[in-house]
């Protein structure tokens, strides 16, 4: 069976990658709560158990409303330069989601299923870089796509999926730090 041909240390990448993006998914959460219904609110059970999509995309939502200017009575003027950052972090955070959600929920294969079709296999097979490191061996995944026939198959080495769990990490750090800047700047007011 082609799942016993994987090594383990492909496992662990993908479990990497699973464990960082429940760290940045934390971080989310808090992000979007502090901007829309506070920590110590009943409210906060909104948030509660959302997925990264839902809360990417109102967590920008909200930081669009925020950037349109409007004063909330009894609310310090906007930092503006702050809230942009918190954006771009969120919007960041989109590929990044993309890619965690073929890594965790896709199949993973020792070998290409378009291999006999090697004419269909450019096409329907890409590779996760677009400079691949032909030394390293490269794993494919696919993920069934909704109201498609073919699912569309990537190639990715061990190192591209670890590089992915950095990469969620890193968006988390800096998520966090940006969410404080906002902070000190509220304060300053
Ligand atoms: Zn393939």
């Amino acid at each position: 069976m082609a799942m016993a041909e994987l090594p383990d240390e492909l496992f662990t990448a993908v479990g990497r990658v699973s464990a960082c993006s429940a760290y940045l998914e934390d971080v989310l959460r808090f992000v979007v709560s502090s901007h829309t219904t506070g920590f110590v609110s009943h409210g906060a059970v909104i948030l509660e158990g959302q997925s990264m999509d839902w809360l990417i995309g109102n967590g920008v939502a909200v930081l669009d409303s925020r950037l349109r200017g409007w004063h909330i009575v009894g609310e310090p003027p906007e930092p503006l330069d702050e809230v942009r950052q918190l954006r771009s972090l969120l919007k960041a955070a989109e590929p990044v989601k993309n890619a965690r959600n073929l890594i965790v929920h896709g199949t993973w294969n020792p070998r290409c299923c378009w291999e006999p079709f090697p004419e269909k296999a450019a096409i329907w097979c890409k590779p996760r870089s677009t400079t691949p490191n032909r030394s390293s061996q490269v794993f494919h995944v696919s993920r069934s796509r909704y109201r498609q026939l073919a699912s569309l198959e990537e190639a990715w080495t061990i190192a591209e999926v670890l590089a992915v769990a950095t990469e969620i990490e890193d968006l988390a750090e800096r998520l966090s730090d940006a969410q404080e800047a906002y902070e000190i700047a509220i304060e300053a007011e």
